[in-house]
């Protein structure tokens, strides 16, 4: 019977071991299928063998001696993490395994008790966690007498590190961004090159990845650290030339289109940041990069705000609930709000794990100000579905847009479906792309295929066309005095 993906239980023997290899002469322990390494390297967010400084660091420690590397498959994420996560997180680690010749041993099971069992006392060494279930795993496993040596991060500054002059955290993103890039960071770690020359602990007769889930034609990233490297070459060498305009434009490949790869570390940003020069564009580009270590130092100095708002401004704020109110999430959560630009992004995600950042705004806002659903709700969706479901980005991402983050001016800014896209989208190929319904109207009708009636010489055909296509289920405009209504009552409150 297929293993369910949902459940795995919690065992540090389900490595299925076929045969052990052989010790050489060394310490063998008999629990264990290998022999007893003299330093570890314990992956988790950093599924690449260069500009590792964890790697670079066991290597070091362990000298000509044995370094085992290490993958621990927990259940705690694995159940809350989505299918296409699970699907490309195995497909890195088969990668990774690839590229170290089978010495990743992959277990599965609490951290807790399966990385002291795998060290058997070694130092274990890893990219320190600052998101709030990583910190506190890492506690635990520290606490259960692992001798645990945090070495780097997955960002350019460890959030935490850029505070204001008054020794407070920053909570608004420009001034950061300033003193982020005035912090700076340190060259890129050459760690595949000690690689070469390290020891590894033979790990090739273990095969504990379970059983990758179903996720039919949806078409993910490529999932190895080349393949990343190679993305990011392609998109230095002709597109980053015009990404300030191109980034806004979800019709046109404007973006790098990397976040998946930085979400599981197969490439450091530390990596992407010493190719970048001064031009405009590079410079926008690295303010990008510089959002996401922004987010990681707002969870970092609030860890709460992965579930409830980060301010208390709109706290009273009411939100809609019953019937109606579901009927209108499924909705927005299958791509028929009868909003093409909308429904667009809501397919995209499902067909590819994906979204383009100004669509995903655009969908936020939708969700919050003409749906008024609170933020959490659309933030959980994006974390099923996304293969760049990042807590910080995500549930900061959301909160921004939703009025109860670190946008400084938020709560009056509501996004206008329709002038969005013709703005944005102004040919209308993305919503072509993704609600084919739409496919033969012209470009403005396309985001306001409603007036198709009359508007057109030949209508009856157009209106044939998209009658497949939902009408809008709410009128945005109604929607939006009604936001600000609750917005206003919510902040006198
Ligand atoms: P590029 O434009 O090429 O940017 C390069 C990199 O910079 C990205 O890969 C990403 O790591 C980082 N970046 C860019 N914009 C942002 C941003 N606004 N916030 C944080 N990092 C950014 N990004 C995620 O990685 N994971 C998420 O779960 C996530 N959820 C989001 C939810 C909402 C509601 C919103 C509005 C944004 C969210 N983002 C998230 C940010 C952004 O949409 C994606 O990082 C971006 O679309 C990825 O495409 P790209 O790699 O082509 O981006």
């Amino acid at each position: 019977m297929p293993r369910s993906p949902g459940v795995l239980e919690r065992t540090s023997t389900c490595l299925l071991a076929v045969g052990l290899p052989s010790t050489g002469g060394l310490a063998h322990d008999r629990t264990r299928p290998w022999i007893v390494p003299d330093a570890v390297c314990w992956l988790r967010r950093d599924l690449r063998l260069d500009d590792n400084e964890a790697l670079a660091a066991a290597i070091d420690h362990a000298s000509d001696a044995q370094l085992l590397v290490l993958y621990v498959i927990d259940p705690h994420l694995w159940s809350r993490s989505g299918d296409p996560r699970r699907v490309f997180l195995l497909r890195a680690l088969s990668s990774l395994r690839e590229s170290l010749d089978g010495r990743l041993a992959i277990r599965v099971g609490d951290p807790t008790s399966v990385v002291g069992d795998s060290a058997g006392g070694a130092p274990v060494f890893c990219a320190e966690d600052f998101a709030p279930y990583g910190r506190q795993r890492d506690a635990a496993v520290a606490a259960s007498g692992v001798d645990l040596r945090p070495t780097g991060s997955a960002y350019a500054v460890a959030p935490g590190t850029v505070m204001s002059g008054s020794g407070t955290p920053y909570k608004v993103f420009t001034p950061f961004s300033r003193a982020w890039a005035a912090f700076g960071w340190s060259s890129p770690v050459r760690s595949a090159t000690a690689l070469a020359s390290a020891k590894l602990v033979d790990a090739k007769q273990q095969d504990a990845l379970p059983e990758s889930p179903d996720i039919g034609s949806l078409r993910l990233p490529p999932a190895s650290e080349s393949a990343a490297l190679e993305v990011f070459a392609e998109f230095k060498k002709h597109r980053l030339v015009d990404y300030v305009e191109a980034r806004n434009m979800p019709g046109v490949e404007g973006t790098s289109r990397l976040s998946a790869a930085l979400r599981w570390g197969l490439v450091h940003p530390r990596t992407l940041l010493a190719q970048l020069g001064d031009s405009k564009a590079e410079s926008v580009f690295r303010s990008e990069l510089a959002w996401r270590e922004f987010y990681a130092d707002v969870l970092f100095h609030n860890p709460s705000s992965a579930r409830e708002d980060l301010t208390a401004t709109l706290a009273n704020l009411d939100y809609d609930s019953g019937a109606v109110a579901e009927k209108r999430f499924e909705a927005w959560c299958n791509g028929a709000t009868g909003y093409p630009i909308v429904d667009a992004g809501m397919r995209q995600l499902l067909a590819e794990g994906f979204m383009h950042n100004r669509v995903r705004m655009i969908v936020a806002s939708f969700l919050v100000k003409d749906l008024h659903l609170h933020w959490s709700r659309g933030a959980r969706w994006f974390m099923k579905h996304l293969v760049d479901g990042d807590l910080a980005s995500n549930q900061h991402g959301w909160q921004w847009t939703a009025g109860t983050g670190t946008d400084a001016a938020p709560y009056f800014r509501v996004f206008n479906p329709v002038s969005q896209g013709k703005k944005f989208d102004p040919d209308a190929v993305y919503v072509k792309r993704w609600v084919p319904e739409l496919a033969h109207l012209p470009a403005n009708l396309a985001h306001e295929p409603w007036l198709a009636d009359g508007a057109v010489s030949n209508a009856s055909l157009f209106a044939a066309e998209a009658k497949a296509y939902p009408s809008p289920i709410v009128d945005h405009a109604d929607e939006r005095r009604e936001t600000l209504r609750r917005y206003e009552l919510a902040r006198r409150a």
